[in-house]
């Protein structure tokens, strides 16, 4: 069942502020490129590595304008949206050389401005460009995507899917209690605070659970129970699911009708002005995955990074049959889905983690029917915490990738300090990629054969004349080209 998102005046306002923007555009053009992925993907850790690159003219030998030297300086300015937190680029930065650590995580939205001048490679282009272009990056979380399902359900059935949810294999023993708290409840009882926190608290908990390492799940909705932004704490969080929910209306002052009203208001107060404000106004747009992750937890963790992503690439689907009217000018012409954190395999493996995120990508660019989007696909490390070399273990020589794992990791029983530089064989993904189910299977067959240590940032060389060299990568240029290349043409 499809509900409309806006209401007729909200409509003519975004396409008013649409075409007024569209003619500040063609004063000084710019370009809004969103930045998403669920939790701990790579967002913050790209968009910093991203920046750094083009400021300090970064080695970047597949974005064209980079290479072909028409980049004449990248700088960051204020952004437009006033009301939006910055991008705290120069902390993340400062983190990631100075002190060698990973930034904190992505946790709310936040944006920032990226102005370039340029000079165009054709004549004509330079006779009517201005020859500057500003990016707009949007940082926001992935999880806030998957509640766009929410708008067109209404709570009876938000609730029987999420009991439908809960009790698949993957998921049933993470959300027994929370099951077992809901099922003592008479949804038709008087409303009560207390009860409706503890339910609210018990989901969020099983939500939460499916999320951790091991099991590597991608999330369910509501988004906020897990990012839940400025919204900590706060009474419009505070509903959850019911069970075994009759048809016909909830009896005003039950339990039923409270949670119901939470969770219109969830969807009228959070999730609506999520979309309108931010994603309808994207041009562009790279979703991060943690395909790796997602391979080493086991075929249940595959099937439901697939879901996520069918989910996640639904709301860019333009036009009819979304859940999103088509008045948006604005529509996202280009996707990249990019596997991160490459940097953990040996560069045999990259196009095998490419292929086999190509066909995750594959069905799920086919359910979710994003036909307007050109969608590309890309295996890559924003930024690279290791280089490769070989071992020699008797007759062999074993590529290996060298890196200072992060203290406390583990490989093998052996603990690392944080500070010594080690060399770790991380194993082969499979060459054939039938499917990424039997990849998954056949992974979780063979113990895992990828070794999987967190690293941490690189070390930054410095040439001869003591200038550092910016952060390194691996085809950062190729998701750059993609994303912006074409408007700096
Ligand atoms: P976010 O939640 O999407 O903002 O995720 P982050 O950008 O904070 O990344 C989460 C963690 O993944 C980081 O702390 C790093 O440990 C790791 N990571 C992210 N990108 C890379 C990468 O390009 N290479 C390596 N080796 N690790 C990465």
């Amino acid at each position: 069942m499809a509900t409309s998102l806006t209401t007729f005046t909200d409509e003519a306002r975004i396409a008013f502020d649409t075409l007024s923007g569209r003619a500040a555009g063609l004063f000084s053009p710019s370009l809004r490129l969103g930045v998403t992925g669920l939790s701990r993907a790579g967002k913050t850790v790209f968009i910093s590595a991203l920046v750094h690159n083009l400021i300090h003219g970064g080695r970047l030998p597949l974005f064209n304008a980079q290479k072909s030297g028409r980049i004449a300086r990248a700088f960051l300015e204020h952004q437009p949206d006033d009301a939006v937190p910055r991008f705290q680029y120069e902390d993340h930065v400062e983190a990631l050389v100075a002190s060698r650590i990973w930034p904190d995580s992505t946790r709310a939205i936040s944006e920032l401005r990226l102005t370039i001048e340029y000079e165009s490679a054709s004549g004509w282009n330079r006779m009517f460009s201005s020859g500057k272009l500003s990016v707009d990056i949007v940082d926001y979380p992935g999880e806030w995507l998957l509640d766009l399902p929410l708008l067109g359900k209404d709570y009876a059935e938000f609730s029987a899917d999420a009991f439908q949810l809960a009790a698949l294999p993957v998921r049933d023993d993470l959300s027994a209690d929370w099951r077992a708290a809901a099922s003592t409840v008479d949804p038709l009882a008087d409303a009560d605070e207390m009860t409706a926190r503890r339910l609210a608290e018990s989901f969020a908990w099983y939500l939460k659970a499916c999320k951790a390492d091991s099991r590597a799940l991608s999330t369910l909705p509501p988004g906020r129970f897990l990012m839940p932004g400025d919204l900590e704490g706060s009474p419009a969080l505070t509903f959850a699911p019911l069970p075994d929910l009759g048809q016909g209306g909830a009896r005003p002052g039950s339990l039923q009708a409270m949670m119901e009203r939470r969770y219109e208001a969830y969807k009228t107060h959070v999730v609506k002005p999520f979309f309108r404000e931010h994603v309808a106004r994207l041009d562009r747009q790279i979703v991060l995955i943690d395909a790796m992750q997602a391979l080493n937890a086991g075929p249940a963790a595959v099937a439901d990074l697939e879901r996520a992503l069918t989910e996640i690439l639904a709301c860019f689907r333009p036009g009819r049959g979304n859940l999103l009217t088509d008045l948006f000018s604005r529509r996202i012409d280009r996707i990249l889905i990019a596997a991160t954190k490459a940097d953990h395999l040996h560069h045999e493996s990259h196009d095998r983690l490419q292929a086999i995120v190509r066909r995750l990508v594959d069905r799920a660019v086919k359910r979710a029917d994003v036909s307007g989007a050109e969608v590309d696909v890309l295996a890559m490390a924003a930024i690279r915490a290791t280089r490769e070399g070989t071992v020699k273990q008797g007759r062999e020589t074993l590529p290996v990738i060298i890196g200072t794992p992060l203290a406390d990791e583990t490989i093998n029983g052996e603990t690392f300090d944080g500070e010594t530089e080690t060399a770790i064989f991380p194993g082969d993904l499979p060459e054939r990629p039938e499917s990424v189910f039997e990849i998954a299977e056949e992974m979780e067959r063979q113990g895992s054969p990828v070794r999987f240590v967190r690293f941490r940032p690189p070390k930054l060389e410095r040439t001869a004349e003591g200038v550092t060299l910016s952060l390194p990568h691996i085809r950062l240029d190729r998701a750059l080209q993609f994303l912006i290349g074409d408007r700096l043409a």
